[in-house]
């Protein structure tokens, strides 16, 4: 029996050709994982009716462990992002990415280091939503009116952003745990309380609460307002160590941090629950360039090596990574994006299994 079994959902758009790439690599390194693949996406509704089969998060139940290729939300067709589906089914609290220079990677900054820890459950992104003239929402506007609230003009679309105690200490408490885990030195949690009292003062407040319990952990706490953030992490991106930041916050910084380490092509992630993990890149399933074996799987092998640190195979993960710093290093055999944002052109760059193979002769 393989010593790791893993969750493999290759996903849709370049997501199967990009986790061809990384079981590739991954298995290169000698480490004893079986993959265990479960479809999910529009590519499955016609066979299961749905696009995340109960045999999807049941695998990664039993397994504890998955890793996943990107999967395309079609707009307009009334279905759900599976993403966000299986975060909520397995309750994946914690949403992780990392976010660190790699040289030769075209990247405006080569001394970043930094780790945004984002909730994933609650805030604006709850999914609690009353459309323009729905029943639903002349309620709340009549409520809001009556309670004194505000006034909420009749043609609005409302948007609930629900921050709770429960949600914030678990969050905060995972981001200082993983700092002392990884050898951290600090923890900023980010907000908007001057303006969102209730909820993003709620959070601020829980957050200060959990950090005093941590105040014997040598881990430094500090509070930023979001926007100044935003600003300090393009001006100062070296200041910053682990961010832990309420849900859309959390999502719009990450990005942020993936453009000032050289673009989707090389951010990976992470979410992570009390009891399983899911791994998966950053960015999309960038259908255009679906099945051209030109994207860049960087981001799905660094996912792979957030995986191994989880799985306790840290040698193989180390090997990974610095495969993927001497290959971009050298600059010669990589994707498209990399060779466009080093030379404006994306003349000599290779595809994507060819980097692949590029890693897996540097491991
Ligand atoms: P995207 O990340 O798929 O693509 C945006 C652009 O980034 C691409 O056009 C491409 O230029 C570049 N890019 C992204 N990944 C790349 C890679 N590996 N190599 C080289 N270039 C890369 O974002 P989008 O176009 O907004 O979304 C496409 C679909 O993906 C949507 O249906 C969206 O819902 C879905 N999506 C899924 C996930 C996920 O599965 N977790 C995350 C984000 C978006």
């Amino acid at each position: 029996m393989a010593k790791h079994t893993v969750t493999l959902i290759p996903g849709d758009g370049i997501g199967p050709e990009l986790t061809t790439a990384m079981t590739r690599v991954v298995e290169a390194t000698g480490v004893d994982i079986e993959w265990e693949t479960v479809e999910a996406g529009a590519d499955v509704m016609d066979k299961y009716g749905t696009p995340l089969p109960e045999h999807v998060p049941e695998s990664i139940r039993k397994n504890k462990v998955a890793i996943k290729g990107p999967i395309t939300t079609p707009i307009g067709t009334g279905f759900r992002s599976v993403n966000v589906a299986l975060r909520k089914e397995l309750d994946l609290y914690a949403c992780l990415r990392p976010a660190f220079s790699i040289p030769g990677s075209g990247a405006r900054y080569d001394d970043i280091d930094l780790v945004i820890v984002r909730e994933n459950t609650e805030d604006l992104y709850a999914g609690i939503e009353f459309s323009e003239g729905s029943e639903g929402a002349r309620k709340l506007i009549e409520f809001a009116a009556a309670e004194g609230a505000g006034t909420i003009r009749p043609d609005s679309g409302i948007s609930l952003k629900p921050i709770s105690i429960t949600g914030t200490r678990r969050i905060v408490k995972y981001a200082f745990d993983y700092a002392i885990a990884n050898g951290r030195t600090k923890v900023t949690a980010v907000h908007k309380a001057n303006i969102l009292k209730h909820s993003d003062g709620l959070f601020l407040k829980v957050a200060r609460e959990v950090a005093g319990e941590y105040a014997d952990s040598g881990i430094e706490f500090e509070d930023y307002i979001v926007d100044a953030t935003c600003m300090q992490l393009v001006l100062h991106p070296e200041w910053w160590d682990v961010l832990v930041l309420p849900n859309l916050y959390g999502d719009i910084v990450s990005d942020l941090a993936a453009g000032l380490i050289g673009g989707l092509g090389v951010a990976p992630g992470a979410n992570v629950g009390a009891e399983c993990a899911v791994f998966e890149p950053v960015h999309g399933s960038a259908p255009k360039y679906a099945g051209k074996d030109v994207a860049n799987p960087t981001a799905e092998i660094l996912s792979a090596v957030l995986m191994l640190k989880h799985l306790d195979e840290p040698d193989a993960a180390d090997r990974v990574l610095r495969a993927v710093r001497t290959v971009i290093g050298k600059g010669e055999k990589v994707t498209y994006d990399i060779k466009r944002s080093n030379t404006g052109s994306t003349e000599g760059s290779v595809g994507t299994q060819a980097y692949a193979d590029a890693l897996i002769a540097e491991l």
